[in-house]
C-alpha cells in the first residue's frame, strides 16, 4: 500500500502543470514555485513511509492547493493592520495614532519616487530636511524655532547632552518618571552626561528648592510632565511662569518635557487638563519637546521647539544626524500639520482628535450596528448587549480621564471567552478586545465606522475556529 502510494507521487515539473501552480508561477517565480512544491511533495513522502499518507492525498488538486497555501504563506506579512476594539485611543502596543488620510496620502506621494527632501527648489541649492516642517511648528505653537527628531525620546536625550553635558541638570523629585518602555529620565540623564539634581520631595515642591539648588554647575532646569500618572491630595509645584522666571534671574534654561504635547486646547471640551504647547512657548520656556504620535496624531517623532539660539545649536549637534527623521516622517507631519490651521478641520479630520472627541450621542449609529451585527453572528451561542462604558486615552497621556463610551459586550455558556479573544487574534483581520469580569468588551470609540463590518466578520471567523 505505502509502495504503491509512493509510486504514484507526481515529478514536481508534474505538479507545476496544474492550473493553479501555473497562475502561481506567472504571479511569483517560477524558481519559488517549484520549491514550494517540492517541499510539499517531500512532506507528503516522509508521510507516506510513516504510514500517514492516504490515497485523497495525491489528487493533484490537493497538492496544488497545498502548493498555493505555502507559496501564499511566506508572503503574508508579519507585520500587518489590526481593529483597535480596546477603546485605548493611543494603544503603544498597537502603533499608537492611527494617521490622517491626507497624511497616508502624503506618504505615499512622496515614497514612491524622488522628493525635494534636502534640496531648495527656489535657488537649486543644497537645503535642509528641517525646513519643510519648522515654519509649519512655530506657527501653530508661537516658537522662534523649531526641530523635529526621531521621537521624544530622542529629543530628551539630545536637549539634555547639548544643554547639559558635564553640567548639573536640576528637578523635581516628583518628575523622575518612568515612561512605557523602560525609558528612565534619571537614566537617559546619565546617558547624556548631565548629572541629575533633585530637589524637593514626591509630591511637592517650591521656587525655593529649585533656588537653593542652582549654582555655577547649573546646566539646565527640566520639567516633565507628568504624563502616566498623577499626584493627588497634598501636592505643589511652581507654575511655570515662576519656575521660567526664578531660573532667568540666574541665567538658566529652562526645559519641558511635554510628553504628549496637545495643540488644541482639549480642556475646552471637557477633557483632561493636558496643556498646551502654545501655553509653555508663552511661559517663557526656553526649550519645549514633545511626542509626533500621542496627542498630536501624526507620525512617530519628537518635536523641540524653542528659542533660536538652543535650537540652533541643537541643529548642530552631531548626535541630531544620528537621531534624524526620514521623508516619510516629514511628510506624514507636515500634512497633519496643516490640518491643525483649524480647529474644526483638525477635529474632523486628525483621528486622534476624532476618537477623543467621540460621545456617546455620536457614536449611537455605530454602537447600534455593531451590537446588531455581533447579536446575528452569535445566535443563541452568546448573550450580547450594549452597555454603557469607559474608555482610556492611553500611550501615557491623560492618565486618570475616561471617556465615557458604548460597549458591546458578549458572555457565554457555551464557549471560553478567554478562548474567543484568542481566536480573534488569528482571524484575517485581528480584533483587539478587552476581557473584564465576566464579558468580552468591545468598545466603539476606536472602532472606524468603516471597520464595522470587518469586525463583525473576524467575530464570525474567530465563531467558528471555536468548532
Ligand atoms: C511619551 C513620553 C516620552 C517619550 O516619547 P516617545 O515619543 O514615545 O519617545 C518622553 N517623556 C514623556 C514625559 C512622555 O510622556
Amino acid at each position: 500500500m505505502g509502495m504503491d502510494l509512493l509510486r504514484r507521487l507526481p515529478a514536481v515539473h508534474r505538479l507545476l502543470d496544474h492550473p493553479v501552480c501555473r497562475e502561481l508561477i506567472e504571479q511569483y517565480s517560477h524558481r519559488f514555485v517549484s520549491r514550494m512544491a517540492g517541499e510539499v511533495i517531500g512532506d507528503l513522502r516522509t508521510a507516506i513511509v510513516a504510514g500517514a499518507g492516504c490515497e485523497a492525498d495525491l489528487q493533484p488538486e490537493v497538492l496544488a492547493g497545498q502548493v498555493a497555501q505555502r507559496v501564499q504563506a511566506q508572503f503574508q506579512p508579519h507585520y500587518r493592520p489590526v481593529i483597535n476594539a480596546t477603546g485605548v485611543v493611543l494603544h503603544t502596543n498597537l502603533g499608537r495614532a492611527p494617521l490622517p488620510d491626507v497624511a497616508v496620502r502624503a506618504i505615499d506621494r512622496t515614497a514612491r519616487g524622488y522628493t525635494n527632501l534636502e534640496l531648495n527648489l527656489a535657488t537649486g541649492e543644497r537645503g535642509s530636511r528641517y525646513d519643510h516642517v519648522e515654519r509649519l511648528i512655530c506657527e501653530l505653537t508661537g516658537a522662534e524655532a523649531a526641530l523635529v527628531v526621531n521621537n521624544n525620546a530622542a529629543a530628551v536625550l539630545l536637549v539634555l547632552s547639548e544643554m547639559a553635558k558635564g553640567k548639573s541638570v536640576v528637578i523635581s523629585r516628583g518628575q523622575l518618571v518612568e515612561i512605557g518602555g523602560s525609558f528612565r529620565v534619571s537614566e537617559v540623564m546619565r546617558a547624556s552626561g548631565a548629572h541629575l539634581v533633585e530637589v524637593g520631595t514626591t509630591n511637592k515642591t517650591h521656587g525655593y528648592d529649585y533656588e537653593r539648588a542652582i549654582d555655577d554647575e547649573t546646566g539646565l532646569i527640566l520639567k516633565v510632565h507628568t504624563s502616566n500618572f498623577r499626584v493627588v491630595g497634598f501636592t505643589h509645584q511652581p507654575e511655570l511662569a515662576d519656575l521660567v522666571a526664578l531660573a532667568h534671574a540666574r541665567n538658566v534654561p529652562v526645559y519641558e518635557d511635554l510628553g504628549s504635547g496637545s495643540l488644541i486646547d482639549l480642556r475646552s471640551y471637557g477633557i483632561g487638563d493636558e496643556p498646551t504647547v502654545g501655553e509653555s512657548v508663552r511661559a517663557g520656556v526656553d526649550i519645549v519637546s514633545f511626542s509626533g504620535d500621542k496627542l498630536l496624531g501624526a507620525a512617530q517623532a519628537g518635536i523641540i521647539v524653542g528659542k533660536q539660539e538652543y535650537v540652533k545649536r541643537l541643529k548642530k549637534n552631531q548626535l541630531t544626524r544620528a537621531l534624524r527623521v526620514d521623508k516619510f516622517t516629514l511628510a506624514a507631519l507636515e500634512a497633519t500639520l496643516m490640518l491643525y490651521r483649524d480647529e474644526d478641520i483638525a477635529k474632523r479630520d486628525v483621528p486622534t482628535i476624532w476618537m477623543l472627541l467621540r460621545t456617546p450621542t455620536t457614536m449611537n449609529t455605530d454602537a447600534q450596528r455593531l451590537h446588531q451585527g455581533l447579536a446575528d453572528v452569535f445566535g443563541e451561542r452568546a448573550d450580547v448587549r450594549l452597555e454603557a462604558g469607559l474608555s482610556q486615552v492611553g500611550g501615557g497621556s491623560l492618565p486618570t480621564e475616561e471617556l465615557p463610551t458604548w460597549h458591546v459586550t458578549v458572555k457565554s455558556r457555551h464557549f471560553s471567552l478567554n478562548e474567543l479573544e484568542h481566536q480573534l487574534r488569528h482571524v484575517d483581520m485581528p480584533v483587539m478586545t478587552t476581557l473584564q469580569k465576566e464579558a468580552l468588551h468591545f468598545d466603539v470609540r476606536t472602532i472606524f465606522p468603516r471597520e464595522i463590518e470587518t469586525v463583525v466578520t473576524s467575530v464570525g471567523q474567530a465563531v467558528q475556529r471555536l468548532g
